[in-house]
């Protein structure tokens, strides 16, 4: 079965909260609900919710410093509510990096159209950012998994950690210091030739078998994967 789609209501009127509780919940969403803007902002960063509907008139903080923070780190979908019919409003939220915007009163169905149009531009982005490709290679982030023509290949997580770290830098030298780094982590103990080593194996699995010249060695410096 699918993951429910959780959305999380962050509004202190508490009528209003309650009606769009059952209303999303009566179209199978899952609900999360907040009354203030520092709950709303802790439950929207905790990760549970798929997209937030945002009042904007908060007590503790309101709907645009919840969303300017929440930017910072998140690009979970937010439609703002707003109960003056205010240009500036508008403005101000969408410029804050709101997807959406609706004036109380609204209508229902317009919102729920909205929730499902960003929610769908968010999934079309998500498996945008999830997906690396490269001629027939293709890296599935989400589910780790590697093809070359459709034919799955077995990799190590460092193997597949230093695929994804020189396919998301295509066309850029990257010297073994930043691969190291990249790929072990900062406090990594070994020699930087390890990253030698992760090349090597990658190439017996992909350029030996596939016939193909995918990791370019850059002599001096480090290595690339060019277009
Ligand atoms: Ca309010």
């Amino acid at each position: 079965m699918e993951k429910e789609t959780t959305i999380l209501i962050v509004e202190d009127e508490e009528k209003i909260a309650r009606f769009l509780e059952l209303e999303l919940r009566h179209e199978g969403y899952q609900v999360l609900k907040a009354n203030g803007g520092r709950s709303g902002l802790a439950l929207a960063e905790s990760g549970g919710a798929d997209l937030m509907v945002l009042d904007v008139m908060l007590p503790e903080m309101n709907g645009f410093e919840v969303l300017r923070r929440l930017r910072k780190t998140s690009k979970l979908p937010v439609i703002m509510l707003t109960a003056r019919d205010e240009v500036m409003d508008k403005v101000a939220g969408l410029d804050g990096g709101a997807d959406d915007y609706m004036t109380k009163p609204f209508a229902i169905e317009e919102l729920l159209a909205r929730i499902r149009l960003a929610l769908k531009k968010r999934g079309a982005e998500l498996q945008k950012e999830d997906m690396l490709t490269y001629g027939e290679l293709g890296m599935d982030l989400a589910r780790h998994e590697v093809r070359y023509a459709g034919e799955p290949v077995s990799l190590t997580p460092r193997e597949f950690e230093l695929l994804r770290v020189l396919l998301a830098n295509k066309n850029i030298v990257l010297s073994r210091d930043v691969l190291l780094e990249k790929v072990c982590g900062y406090d990594y103990p070994g020699e930087t030739n390890v990253i030698d080593v992760y090349v090597r194996y990658l190439r017996s699995k992909l350029d030996d078998v596939y016939h193909v010249k995918l990791i370019q060695t850059v002599r001096g410096v480090g290595y690339c994967i060019r277009e």
